[in-house]
């Protein structure tokens, strides 16, 4: 099986709206040992979703569409495919019970004709609920071009595409599936995909398996992608051995996740104190489930009078060398460790621009400090990249430092 997917939607291209729907499904797929081969994004125009289906049907037997199922003129996703295929539609008796009812349930009076479009389903097509919307996913299968392909149109709504998505399609997949496609992965902290791959790429170049890199804040992720489980899982543990302790353990793919789970496991807890960061690394640790096990709080300290008044950095400190410095950033997670009553601590302070910087002090320049148990750590950071990159970076750093510091109190446990 190899599967296509065409995104639908204006929105997608003009860049106002992330293709969440095609991450979800191919973050899945891949899971599930059929990644995709293939991912066209179209506007919401009829002839562009002919190109695309055309040219998905060169390379895949199964297509998944997201998108324009509404009940308005510019969802023109089913008709056209329809028209495509060559199929009739017609309005499916159950689907338009559900439809009567959505309408019923927000409206009065009669459910007007163009809703009845949501209703439709294609010859020989079967639906999938969507408990979500009112538009049902739709499958059909079909002969073209002397092979039996499997197509698949799904609602574009983030929320109804991963309903949909999860639990009709993929299973439907799944029971489908001849071959799989096994992807291990890990992450690695503080080590760019360049040297990464330097040291991997000779261990693993006799074996049949594919690599592939994803650079991000803070590290790398590395995956491994073969049809032979065991032989993938083995290669993986020798990267790892390779790497040594900055590929994180396994089934832990982020910096936030590894904190959380060191000092869960140790019953201990972290505060955080955020200059240029802003309130980042909280987010960071609080998008972990599980975080309020070890993370009590933090504050966003931006202006001087915080940084002295609630973390009690010296005065004499933001007026001799200014609160972009090590001794400000250090400062900040001793006072976070002390208000929050916390086993360890990461500060951030520095200029994320794009104005503000200085000879002396150029945008970019940030300080990350941790503190764990009474060791301090502070690092002075030459970040590029713009305001949002600098304040991204400055986190993953000072997890990473707050890690170093963890690593050298214990053993792993995620
Ligand atoms: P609706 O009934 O809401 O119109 P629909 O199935 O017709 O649903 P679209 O009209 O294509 O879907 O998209 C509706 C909204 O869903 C878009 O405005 C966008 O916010 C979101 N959306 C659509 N496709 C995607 C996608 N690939 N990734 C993330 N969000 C999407
Ligand atoms: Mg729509």
């Amino acid at each position: 099986m190899s599967i296509a997917i065409i995104c639908t939607g204006t929105e997608l291209l003009k860049g106002s709206c992330c293709n969440t729907d095609l991450a979800f499904a191919g973050s899945h797929l891949t899971a599930a040992g059929m990644p995709p081969v293939l991912e066209l994004t179209v506007g919401d125009h009829r002839d562009e979703l002919i190109f695309a289906l055309g040219t998905a049907l060169k390379s895949a037997d199964t297509i998944l569409i997201s998108g324009g199922l509404g009940p308005t003129g510019d969802d023109i996703t089913l008709e056209t495919v329809a028209c495509f295929f060559g199929l009739n539609l017609s309005i499916d008796p159950v689907l338009k019970e559900k439809v009567e009812k959505f309408w019923a349930l927000r409206h009065t009076g009669r459910c007007p004709k163009f809703q009845y479009k949501q209703a439709m389903l294609p010859d020989g097509a079967r639906y999938f609920d969507n408990p979500a919307g009112v538009a049902s996913g739709i499958g059909f299968d079909l002969v073209y071009a002397g092979q039996m392909r499997h197509i698949y149109l799904l609602p574009g709504p983030p929320g109804e595409f991963e309903t949909v998505f999860s639990t009709g399609i993929l299973p439907e997949l799944c029971s489908r599936r001849e071959t799989q496609l096994f992807t291990v992965g890990c992450f690695i902290c503080g080590i760019g995909e360049t040297l990464v791959a330097r040291t991997v790429e000779p261990l693993l170049k006799s074996l049949p398996l594919e690599i592939a890199y994803t650079a991000q804040s803070g590290g790398t992720k590395l995956f491994l992608s073969g049809s032979d489980e065991l032989m993938v899982s083995a290669a993986l543990e020798q990267c790892r051995n390779a790497i040594g302790s900055a590929a994180l353990p396994a089934g832990c793919f982020s910096l936030p996740e590894y904190v959380v789970a060191q000092l869960t496991a140790r019953g201990e807890t972290i505060a955080c104190a955020e200059s240029c960061t802003g309130g980042l690394v909280a987010d960071a640790l609080v998008s972990v489930p599980g975080a309020s096990a070890c993370f009590p709080g933090g504050i966003a300290a931006y202006a001087n009078e915080v940084k002295e008044n609630l973390l009690h950095v010296p005065a004499g400190i933001l007026a001799s060398v200014g609160a972009v410095s090590a001794e400000c950033a250090e400062a900040m997670a001793a006072g976070a460790a002390a208000v929050f009553n916390s086993d360890g601590a990461v500060s951030t302070t520095g200029i994320a621009g794009p104005g503000g910087g200085t000879p002396q002090k150029p945008v970019g320049l940030v300080y990350v400090a941790a503190s764990y148990h009474g060791t301090t750590a502070v690092r002075e950071l030459h970040l590029r990249g713009n305001r949002r990159m600098i304040r991204e970076r400055a986190v993953a750093q000072a997890l990473l430092l707050f890690k170093e510091l963890l690593d050298g109190c214990g053993a792993d446990v995620c």
